[in-house]
């Protein structure tokens, strides 16, 4: 069986710096996957690659069994990967339910579209509760699910997730953990970019550690969980 996402090689560069240098894993379909590691180790570069947000320096990236060299971000979106950004990235002065229309606009299935926008509100209840409220008016954690309920829209055969507890309360984290649970468990495929390593390998298959701009280490979620040099850089124990 071939991956549904599989990376090899990949170089990324902003001019002469190269922020990923080589970096080479698989996400296979039903996984959830991530990708952890400090500030600047080159996740956020990996994932906006993916999206053809960047073009690469080198390498190759295959998706659903199609090279995505030069193929541009709308079409990337349309071929089923879709983007949950850093920093949220919603649209303030929309309503909610507008945002989350935005992420269907490829689409034109009217019914299943509604049943999407359904899906989201069941997922995330306070969208539902406040889909006609601007989504400025929404907490740091709520806007965070209208991203990943926006991502979904798309009905991605791959969701990828940049920080999604980037800025939250422990609670609302462990929300958003519970919900990335969820869809996995309802057979989303997940690749997951997490500052918090502890939650994001509790919940992950398989995990990559990167390092200025390489993967270090990688393994099932469990076996970095338990990993010594792991517990020590990113788990916070002596
Ligand atoms: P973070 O969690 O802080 O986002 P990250 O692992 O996602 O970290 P990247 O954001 O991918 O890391 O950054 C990788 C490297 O590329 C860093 O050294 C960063 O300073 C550099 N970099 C990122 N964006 C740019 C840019 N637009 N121009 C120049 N350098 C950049």
């Amino acid at each position: 069986m071939t991956a549904l996402l599989e990376v090899e090689d990949l170089r990324v560069a902003y001019g002469k710096i190269e922020a990923v240098k080589g970096i080479s894993f698989k996400v296979e379909a039903g996984e959830v996957v991530t990708l952890i590691g400090t500030n600047g180790a080159g996740k956020t570069t990996t994932l906006r690659t993916l999206s053809g947000l960047l073009q690469p320096l080198g390498g190759q990236i295959k998706f659903d069994g199609k090279s995505l060299r030069k193929t541009p971000a709308h079409k990337i979106v349309s071929l089923g990967l879709a983007h949950s950004p850093e920093g949220r990235r919603i649209f303030p002065r929309m309503t909610i339910e507008d945002n989350l229309r935005l992420g269907a606009f490829l689409r034109n299935d009217k019914e299943g579209i509604e049943k999407d926008i359904q899906r989201a509100y069941d997922l995330f209840p306070i969208l539902g509760e406040r889909r006609k409220q601007a989504a400025g008016t929404l907490s740091g954690g709520e806007q965070q699910m209208l991203a990943m309920g926006r991502a979904l829209m798309s009905r991605p055969k791959l969701l990828m997730l940049d920080e999604p507890s980037m800025g939250l309360s422990p609670i609302m984290m462990q929300k958003i953990m519970a919900t990335i649970r969820e869809l996995k468990s309802q057979g989303t495929t997940i690749l997951l970019i997490e500052q918090n390593a502890q939650a994001a390998l509790s919940l992950a298959d398989q995990g990559h550690v990167m390092e200025v701009g390489k993967i270090v280490l990688s393994g099932t979620g469990q076996d970095l969980l338990h990993d010594e040099s792991v517990r020590k850089a990113y788990l916070g124990e002596d």
